[in-house]
């Protein structure tokens, strides 16, 4: 079902991107905090005046909670991305939903912020999975640009390029601030803003996109 058919209030599909005329994009990074690059990834956003979405792990969260403090100050959002990193084929509909409902307290506790957006590690969606989220009270959030970013064979370019030649108005990006190639991630990132920018983008949270989607 296209997202434009979708009622106002409630997304019962996973959202991978808006239908609009509009020239905006969301910028999205999952796996955080980490504790070398997410700064980073913060710095170039904050130098650049741009927001975007983290979507954060519960584990990660009690480790590095000045981090997550951080994104909350400098106004990002905030999502959510479960507690472990965990296959999500393997998990109950109970163990998903407590694994959001830890990472809600998480950052709750540490950011004083209520998650309601939740991304699947993995993107992952089982009957489980849809139940868990449904029972949650969260909105799904899966992506519509996927420039491989955590592939150690992606050079900085390459990430560019394949955000430039794919992204179109209301996609939503997915990149990563944890986990495994996230130096190139960052690399990417400042000429990726420059060249979205010149192009017209401007740059939106999950919540300022969806907001969008119901005008
Ligand atoms: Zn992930």
């Amino acid at each position: 079902m296209p997202l434009s058919s979708l009622g106002k209030t409630a997304f019962d599909e996973p959202i991978h991107r808006i239908d609009t005329q509009k020239k905006i994009v969301a910028l999205t990074f999952d796996d955080g905090p980490d504790p070398t690059y997410t700064p980073l990834i913060l710095e170039t956003l904050h130098k650049n005046g741009v927001p975007a979405t983290f979507f954060v792990l519960g584990s990660q969260v009690d480790k590095y909670p000045s981090i997550l403090q951080w994104m909350r100050k400098a106004g990002h959002e905030i999502g959510n991305h479960g507690y472990e990193h965990h296959d999500l084929n393997k998990l109950t509909e109970q163990q998903v939903y407590d694994e959001i409902k830890r990472t809600e307290r998480a950052v709750l506790q540490k950011a004083g912020v209520f998650t309601q957006y939740y991304r699947p590690p993995g993107g992952v969606i089982t009957h489980d999975v849809r139940n868990a989220v449904q029972s949650s009270g969260y909105d799904m959030i899966y992506w519509s640009v996927d420039p491989r970013d955590w592939s150690l064979k992606r050079t900085a370019s390459v990430i560019i390029n394949s955000v430039k030649q794919n992204v179109t108005p209301g996609d939503i990006v997915l990149f990563h601030d944890g986990g495994l190639n996230q130096k190139q991630t960052l690399a990417a990132l400042q000429q990726l803003i420059t060249d979205l920018r010149s192009q017209g983008y401007k740059f939106v949270t999950i919540s300022q996109l969806l907001s969008e989607a119901s005008n």
